[in-house]
C-alpha cells in the first residue's frame, strides 16, 4: 500500500493538514505501506516561501517521517511538482488525442462576459461546461487550421477537460460509500495552463498515478473534485489502477458550526498551527502548538481522536497504540468538534508522565529565555515543586518565574483589605522563628509557622497569603513551607523583609 500526503506550500499547515498527514501515516505503518510527501507547488502564484520547509519542520517535530519526499528521494523522485512539469504534458495529450480535452483560447474579458450573460440570464454563475462552451473560443468551435494557426502564433491557451453533458459519475469513497454525482453539474476544468504549467487537478492524478498511490486519504474539501479524478482515470485509461479514495470529515469550530480556522484559534486562545509561523509578507505572527508548549505525542494523540476513534472509553494512546488500531473503518462521516478541553487534558497527562530531569532542563531552558542562566540541579528541584501544576510546558516557568528572579511589591488594594495593625508584628514573629532555624526544611518550617499561628489563635488564613505574596508575587502556587524550604533561609527571610519597605496603606 502506497499513500502520500500533498500539501501545497501555500502557508503554514493547518492542523487539518497535519490530522490527514496523521492518518495516511498511520494507515501505511499500519500495512506495512509506504508514506510519502509529495509537494503539490504548480501554482506559482499561490507559492509562499518557508512553507515547504515549515511542513517538513512540522512532519519531523510529530515524528511523521515520509519514506519517500523530496528529502528522503525515492524511486519515483523528484517528490516536488515544480521539478516534474515534463511529465504533465503528455496525460494532457493524451485527452486531446482521444478527444477528452480541448484547446481554449478565451482571454480574461471573454471569460469575464461569459459570466456576466449567465448571470444576468440567471444561470449558475460562469460555469464553461458542456452547453457554455460551444459559444467559446476553443477548438471545438474553431476550424482545425484556426487552431493551429494560434498555437503556431504563441497565442496564450489552457486545455479543458470535455466533461460528458449527462452521465453518472460514481466515486467509491471507504468513508462515504458509493457517491453519484451527475456529470452535468461538473465544468469543464483547467487542466493545462497558458504558463504551461499542470493544474492540481492532472498533475495529482498524474502523479498518483505515476507513483502508483493505491490509496488516497484527504481532506472533505476535496471531495467535490473527486468525480473529475475519477474521470481523468477513466479517460486516461487507467481506471484499472484508480487508487481508493478516503475523505476525511472536517475539523469543526468547538461550538461546532463551520470549519475551525486560525480566528477560532485566536479567539479561544489556541494554536490551529502545529509550528510558529511568520508571514513573511506582512511579519505576523502566528502561534504554533510546539512554541506555546505541547507536546507531539499529545498533538497526535488528539488529532488522531478528531474524526476517528478506536474504542469507548480510552482517550490515550501512543503512537504504536494508534498505529496498531488504526482503521479507516471507523473514520466517522461527520465533521470533528474541536475540544480545547480534551485537548488540554491530553497534554497534561503527557507531561506528568515526562521523568524530572526533563522537566528541569527545560525549565533552564525557558530560564535562559529570560536572561537567567540557572543552576541544573535548582531547575530539576523547582520542576519538580511545580510539576503538578502544568498542563503546558510554556507553564514551566509561568508557575516558577518567581523562584528565578525576586517579586514586586504587591497590589496596594489587595494589601488593604488584609492588613491591620498586628500584621507588621506578626510578620516580624515570622521572620525571627525562621531566621533560629537550623535545619531550614519543608516540615521544619511548616511546624514553625503553625506554632506562630496557635500560639496567636489566628487562621492559616491570615497569615498564609500575605507570605505567599512576600515569596512569589502571586496568589497560587505549591505550598508555602516548600517554597520557602526551595529558595533557602537567606532568600526567603530576605523576602520577607522586603514588607518593611512596603508603603503600606493604614
Ligand atoms: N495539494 C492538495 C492540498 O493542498 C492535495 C489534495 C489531495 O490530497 O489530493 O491539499
Amino acid at each position: 500500500m502506497r499513500v502520500r500526503f500533498a500539501p501545497s506550500p501555500t502557508g503554514p499547515l493547518h492542523i487539518g493538514g497535519v490530522r490527514t498527514a496523521l492518518y495516511n501515516y498511520l494507515f501505511a505503518r499500519k500495512h506495512g505501506g509506504t508514506f510519502i510527501l509529495r509537494i503539490e507547488d504548480t501554482d506559482q502564484s499561490r507559492f509562499v516561501p518557508g512553507a515547504e520547509e515549515y511542513i517538513q519542520e512540522a512532519l519531523q517535530w510529530l515524528g511523521l517521517l515520509p519514506d519517500e519526499g523530496p528529502t528522503q528521494g525515492g524511486p519515483h523522485a523528484p517528490y516536488r511538482q515544480s521539478e516534474r512539469t515534463h511529465l504533465y504534458r503528455q496525460f494532457a495529450e493524451k485527452l486531446l488525442d482521444s478527444g477528452h480535452a480541448y484547446y481554449a483560447f478565451d482571454t480574461e474579458e471573454e471569460l469575464e462576459d461569459m459570466r456576466l450573460r449567465l448571470q444576468k440570464s440567471g444561470q449558475k454563475a460562469g460555469a464553461y461546461n458542456s452547453i457554455t462552451r460551444y459559444s467559446m473560443k476553443n477548438s471545438l468551435t474553431l476550424s482545425r487550421d484556426e487552431v493551429q494557426a494560434r498555437i503556431r502564433n504563441g497565442e496564450p491557451y489552457v486545455i479543458r477537460i470535455k466533461i460528458p453533458r449527462n452521465e453518472e459519475v460514481r466515486v467509491n469513497d471507504l468513508i462515504r460509500g458509493t457517491i453519484v454525482v451527475n456529470s452535468s453539474t461538473l465544468d469543464d476544468k483547467v487542466l493545462f495552463k497558458s504558463d504551461g504549467m499542470p493544474t492540481y487537478h492532472l498533475a495529482n492524478v498524474a502523479d498518483d498515478y505515476l507513483m502508483q498511490i493505491t490509496h488516497v486519504i484527504r481532506g472533505e474539501e476535496w471531495l467535490p473534485s473527486a468525480p473529475l479524478h475519477v474521470l481523468l482515470y477513466k479517460y486516461l485509461g487507467l481506471e484499472e489502477v484508480m487508487p481508493q479514495f478516503a475523505h476525511l470529515p472536517l475539523i469543526l469550530k468547538p461550538e461546532g458550526n463551520g470549519k475551525l480556522s486560525k480566528r477560532d484559534g485566536d479567539r479561544l486562545g489556541f494554536p490551529v498551527f502545529p509550528l510558529q509561523w511568520r508571514d513573511p509578507e506582512s511579519g505576523e505572527i502566528s502561534a504554533g502548538y510546539r512554541e506555546s508548549g505541547w507536546l507531539p505525542e499529545a498533538v497526535i494523540n488528539f488529532l488522531a481522536l478528531l474524526g476517528w476513534h478506536p474504542t469507548e472509553g480510552k482517550e490515550l494512546f501512543s503512537l504504536s497504540e494508534l498505529i496498531d488500531l488504526f482503521d479507516l473503518s471507523r473514520i466517522s462521516k461527520s465533521g470533528a468538534k474541536f475540544d480545547l478541553e480534551k485537548a488540554r487534558w491530553i497534554n497534561r497527562q503527557y507531561v506528568q508522565a515526562l521523568p524530572p530531569e526533563v522537566l528541569g532542563r527545560e525549565l533552564c531552558r525557558q530560564a535562559v529565555n529570560h536572561g537567567i542562566n540557572a543552576d541544573p540541579q535548582y531547575c530539576h528541584r523547582v520542576a519538580s515543586l511545580v510539576k503538578e501544576r502544568l498542563t503546558l510546558l510554556s507553564d514551566l516557568w509561568k508557575e516558577s518565574h518567581f523562584f528565578f528572579s525576586r517579586p514586586g511589591p504587591p497590589d496596594a488594594q489587595w494589601l488593604q483589605g488584609r492588613w491591620n495593625p498586628e500584621t507588621a508584628a506578626l510578620l516580624d514573629a515570622c521572620i525571627d522563628r525562621l531566621s533560629a532555624l537550623e535545619l531550614f526544611e519543608s516540615h521544619q518550617i511548616e511546624d514553625t509557622i503553625s506554632q506562630i499561628l496557635r500560639e496567636k489563635s489566628l487562621k492559616p488564613a491570615v497569615l498564609l497569603p500575605l507570605l505567599r505574596v512576600l515569596l512569589t508575587g502571586t496568589m497560587t502556587g505549591p505550598s508555602v513551607a516548600d517554597s520557602m524550604a526551595l529558595l533557602g533561609k537567606e532568600e526567603t527571610l530576605h523576602r520577607l523583609r522586603t514588607y518593611r519597605l512596603w508603603n503600606i496603606p493604614v
